[in-house]
């Protein structure tokens, strides 16, 4: 059995979070997997009842639960500087040390690349220092108007634990090829360590390869030809805009799922924003929401060994390709006139 929350966030969070539910409801009920939910309040509606974002009891709650969806919150438009306006800082409250993100096209969506399904495991938590990153002080700093100076964070702990995420997805996958992406000839100690910790964490997964290729040449590859990779791994600052990159070439953010995990649990979060121009009109695709609830059951399946997740998840992916693939209840960012609502029932059906 299964515990997962249900944090709806602000705007189209709304509307696609409860799509997302509603599919995983449908594939748990017909292969017989167990899931007890936990609506859980955050973000502007959570403002509105309890004064706060996050209110007292939203993170004690989560501690308890294998996962959990999370819908986009509407920071940018929070007051600023009032300490019961908050984004909610999970990652670093759970340890949710890696980012998955998958990248993948459909023969009917328009992408600029046909045939790709590459997964990106990100390092979350180190890299560029910035005020949210760090305990006390800041990884920036100005010693005089002329001159601003950075730093940069890997350690071997935070390199071998995301590198071995990307080897248990790869073990899942057909072709089973991690590469890192780094510039260890020119960053020797900080790419260095993050290149050595991969190559020793994949020692402990006979079946999996791993090669490098250093970043530039890496950004050229994924533009050219992304059909050549398999998995991922990279640190914060280059996953960030690498998987930017690889949601441009599958067909922009209504497509782009994603989740955070850590040690044992997984945050399922779309890459989008909370899109408030387009919010309340039932026109948000769900699909990045239900592909990362799909994804943190796969994950969550392995993880605690719980077959029947990881059954559940391929149930959806198979009933998004059916509707994606029939192409007649599709949002309107992918050329369909189907509601929010529409397109996450025709899911839910083909489950
Ligand atoms: P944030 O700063 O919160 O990350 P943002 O304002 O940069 O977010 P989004 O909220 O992700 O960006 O929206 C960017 C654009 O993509 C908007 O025009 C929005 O309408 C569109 N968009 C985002 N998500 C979806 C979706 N699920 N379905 C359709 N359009 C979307």
């Amino acid at each position: 059995m299964l515990k997962i929350g249900i944090l709806l966030g602000d705007d189209i969070g709304l509307e696609v979070v409860p799509e997302a539910v509603k599919v995983m409801k449908a594939a748990a009920a017909k292969t017989g997997l167990e899931i007890e939910w936990h609506p859980l309040p955050i973000g502007r509606k959570a403002h509105e009842e309890f004064g706060h974002t996050i209110p007292p009891g939203t993170e004690e709650r989560l501690r308890g639960l294998h996962g959990w969806l999370m819908g986009p919150i509407g920071h940018s438009a929070y007051p600023q500087k009032d300490p019961t306006w908050v984004m909610p800082p999970f990652r670093k409250t759970f340890e949710l040390f890696a980012s998955v993100k998958p990248v993948r096209s459909y023969a009917n969506i328009p992408s600029v690349h046909k045939d790709m399904d590459v997964v990106f495991v990100r390092e979350a938590t180190e890299g560029l220092a910035r005020a949210g990153t760090v305990v006390a002080g800041s990884g920036e700093f100005r010693p005089n108007d002329e001159i601003s100076i950075g730093m940069r964070v890997v350690t071997r702990k935070g390199a071998n634990r995301v590198a071995r995420v990307a080897c248990e997805i790869a073990t899942t996958r057909s072709r089973k090829v991690v590469t890192t992406v780094h510039k260890a000839p020119t960053f020797k100690l900080v790419c260095g360590m993050f290149a050595e910790e991969c190559h020793k964490a994949v020692k402990d997964y006979p079946g999996v390869k791993m090669q490098d290729v250093l970043i530039d040449s890496f950004a050229l590859k994924l533009a050219m030809k992304p059909q050549q990779f398999d998995v991922v791994v990279t640190t914060n600052t280059f996953g960030d805009i690498l998987t930017d990159l690889g949601a441009g070439l599958a067909g922009g953010l209504g497509l782009a799922p994603g989740m955070c995990v850590g040690e044992t649990q997984a945050m399922a979060q779309a890459t989008h924003g909370s899109a408030p121009d387009i919010a309340g009109r039932g026109i948000a695709n769900p699909y990045a929401m239900i592909m990362s609830g799909k994804m943190m059951l796969e994950w969550l399946g392995h993880k605690h060994n719980e077959p029947k997740a990881v059954e559940t998840a391929a149930v959806i992916d198979a009933a998004v390709d059916r509707v994606i693939a029939a192409a007649r209840e599709l949002t309107s960012d992918l050329g369909g006139t189907a509601t929010t609502q529409q397109m996450g029932s025709a899911i839910a059906a083909a489950v």
